[in-house]
């Protein structure tokens, strides 16, 4: 049982940081998946009975121009070639208009389900880890929520084995 997955979400908001903590192999892998051949695998997550494939996350900017509406449609099919999308919003700043155009981007994809994923949750309270939870899940109808910490650890192995479920 093994299946791709990429992360997105703005600037510094923690993918790079989650992804290597999330990965415990970092190896070159061939796959008959025509999508290895085009996008950068960042490692692999090795659970009980079944890997989660890291792809590299494809840039998702604000569309400012044509051409970046063309960039942008281009981004969102590679999305659709993943079986799971975690989609980043840091817990200690507040939710924004980049975080809400990506969230907006994504419920057009209906066929990758996508998990939101509150990260740097070392930086926040309690308190304020549960109203980005809420103001996060407000954003779209996510298939889950985890919140997390790339830096301290903390709830890797919950993310891993919910990204792992969707696969
Ligand atoms: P990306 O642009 O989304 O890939 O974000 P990065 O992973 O490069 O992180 C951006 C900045 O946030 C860096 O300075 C990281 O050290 C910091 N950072 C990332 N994750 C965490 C975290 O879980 N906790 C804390 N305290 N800082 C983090
Ligand atoms: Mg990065």
């Amino acid at each position: 049982h093994a299946g791709f997955a990429c992360f997105v979400g703005r600037p510094n908001v923690g993918k790079s940081t989650l992804m290597n903590a999330l990965v415990g192999t970092k190896v070159a892998i061939t796959s008959s998946k025509p999508q290895t051949t085009r996008r950068a695998i960042r490692g692999i997550v090795h659970r009980p009975d079944s890997q989660l494939i890291i792809v590299d996350t494809p840039g998702l900017h604000r569309p400012r121009t044509l051409l970046g509406e063309r960039l942008d449609s281009l981004v969102l099919s590679t999305l659709t070639e993943v079986d799971v999308i975690g989609f980043c919003v840091p817990a200690n700043e507040p939710v924004g208009k980049g975080d809400r155009f990506i969230a907006e981007k994504l419920a057009g994809i209906k066929k990758t389900p996508v998990v939101a994923v509150v990260t740097k949750c070392d930086l926040a309270t309690r308190e304020q880890i549960a109203e980005q939870l809420l103001a996060v899940s407000a954003l779209a109808d996510f298939d889950d929520i985890v919140p997390v910490s790339g830096r301290s650890g903390e709830q890797l192995d919950v993310l891993a084995d919910v990204l792992v479920r969707r696969l």
